[in-house]
């Protein structure tokens, strides 16, 4: 898409930090860091939010959780524990408008959010 910032970062356009990529997804390093470890994970298609989401796409989730599993380990937070975030819509507080999926590690997280 166009406009989108997320796949102006897959494409090179605007700089990222990558933690990892393959032909189906891209990980990189939130550029407003939540936790000392806090990155995000994203299809390199383009869809607009897990309300996009249907029986022809919904594979690359899988996929994105697999690689958190591997990027959990490489950035030494999965034994501590870390939370996974998917913000979707207004009410969710989705700011960019491509599925990406938080990963916040390093510190004890509060529960419920706000
Ligand atoms: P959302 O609020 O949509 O769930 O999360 C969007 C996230 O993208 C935010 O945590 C924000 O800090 C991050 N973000 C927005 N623009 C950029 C950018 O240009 N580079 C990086 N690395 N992160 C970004
Ligand atoms: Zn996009």
């Amino acid at each position: 898409m166009g406009d989108c910032i997320f796949c102006k970062i897959i494409n090179g356009e605007i700089p990222s930090k990558k933690l990892y990529e393959d032909d189906k997804v891209y990980a990189f390093y939130d550029i407003n860091p939540e936790a000392p470890i806090h990155f995000l994970v994203i299809p390199k298609e383009h869809i607009e939010s897990a309300n996009a989401l249907n029986e022809n796409n919904v594979n690359i989730v899988a996929h994105i959780f697999n690689v958190i599993n591997k990027l959990a380990k490489e950035t030494k937070i999965a034994e501590s524990g870390y939370r996974i975030v998917n913000n979707c819509g207004q009410d969710g507080g989705q700011t960019v408008e491509h599925l990406h999926f938080h990963v916040l590690g390093g510190r004890s997280l509060q529960w419920p959010p706000g």
